[in-house]
Parts: structure tokens; sequence; C-alpha cells
């Protein structure tokens, strides 16, 4: 059974972010996986989980959503022990140490990964590529954030768009994947969703070509 938590769905689901769990459970089960998902409401223990989703959100809910996992405590215990979270934008920002909010006021985050967000010169608003080993991502950026990485690595480096500071975007680090990229990410992505599916089961997937990948494969030439 793969297990996928959506987390706090009411503060952090902008701009679709909620169908990276239909994207994942849809391409696990077409391997043959048997899934469950699961949206966790704020003020609710996180479960076991395999796969955790943050979404994006604005500053108030991100604060409270970064509140609320710290108090938690589950989701570094869980990917100590091998479950890997993806993050999307204010979900990028919280797992950083520390990110600033509108007024100035720096917030503690979860400190899962060594980033720090500061207010950026301006608002980043969007259609984005980042490029990942030679493939790319796509999908739409709204941020007012910059995300400053310190010992771990970018998901990729940004050839369309703004991503975490002009030159890379997101994160990859043991058991975390973050991007600012909405869309939702993993359904504009098929071979991203896979990636984390992947990293999820230990296994690799069998190939599953469906009418995402000439979406995806449109938007791209459309895009760079
Ligand atoms: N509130 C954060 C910012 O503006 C994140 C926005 C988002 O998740 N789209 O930087």
């Amino acid at each position: 059974m793969l297990s996928i938590a959506t987390l706090y769905p009411e503060a952090l689901g902008t701009y679709g972010d909620g169908g990276n769990a239909l994207a994942l459970a849809h391409r696990a089960h077409v391997r043959g996986y048997r899934v469950e998902s699961l949206a966790v409401p704020l003020g609710s223990p996180l479960p076991d989980a395999d796969v955790y989703l943050l979404g994006g959100g604005e500053d108030g809910p991100q604060r409270q959503a970064a509140d609320a996992l710290r108090s938690d405590g589950t989701l570094a215990t869980r990917v100590g022990n091998g479950a890997i979270v993806l993050a999307v934008c204010a979900g990028l920002q919280i797992l950083g140490r520390t990110f600033e909010v509108a007024g100035g006021r720096i917030a503690a985050g979860v400190g899962l990964i060594d980033a720090e967000t500061r207010r950026g010169a301006e608002r980043r608003v969007g259609n984005a590529v980042i490029k990942v080993d030679g493939r790319y991502v796509v999908g739409f950026e709204n941020h007012g954030g910059d995300t400053h990485l310190g010992g771990d690595a970018p998901l990729g480096a940004v050839v369309r768009g703004y991503g975490n500071n002009g030159a890379v975007d997101g994160v990859n680090a043991p058991g975390v994947l973050g991007t600012y990229l909405h869309g939702p990410v993993l359904a504009l992505n098929p071979w991203l969703c896979d990636l984390v599916l992947e990293r999820a089961t230990g296994e690799a997937l069998e190939p599953y070509v469906s009418v995402a990948d000439d979406l995806y494969q449109a938007r791209l030439a459309a895009l760079l």
C-alpha cells in the first residue's frame, strides 16, 4: 500500500496543488500499486505516510501550517524513515529554517532543509521552466519570497521565470523535493511524478504513456 498524505489543503492548496495527489495516485495505480490518499486538515496529527504533499498558500495560512508542522514533529521522523516530501512554493518556504512574510516579520520554518526565504524585490508571476538533469519541469509561479539555499542542492536551473532567485529553483535534498512551480506540477510533468513515486517506493516503474505526455511536450514547446 502506497500512502499519500496531502497536508493542510485548506491552508496550502493554491493553484490546484491538491492535484499532485491525484496525479501520484493515478500513476501509481496504473503500475499496480494499491494507493491510499489522505487529506490532513490543520489540527489533525500527521499520519504515517510514504509521500507528504505541501502546496502553495498565502502568508497567514503559511505561518499556521509551519507552526502546526513544527509542533507535530512527524515529518522529520518520517523522512528519516524513508518517506518523501514534495513541497510547492509556500510549502518549500516553510520547510526551510526561516521565511519572511508581508510586513517584514521573520517566521520560523520546519528546518527540514537548509534554506531561508526573504521578501524579494518584486512579486514573481508567470510561466516557468526548470532544467533538471537534462529534462525540463514546466509550471506557473506566483510568489513574493526569494529562497536562498545553504548546503542543500536546488531541484534545477531556471530556464524561464524566476524560481528561488532567478538562477535556480527548488530543492533536492534527502527525502525532500521542492519547487516554486504550481500546475499542479506533477500533473503537468509526468516524468517528475514518476520520480517522486520511484523515490517513495524504491522501485523502478514501468513506462506509462498517456495524453499527459503530449500535453507536457506541447507546453514545453510553447515555453522554450
Ligand atoms: N506566500 C508566499 C509568497 O508569496 C508563497 C506564495 C505561494 O505559495 N504561491 O512568497
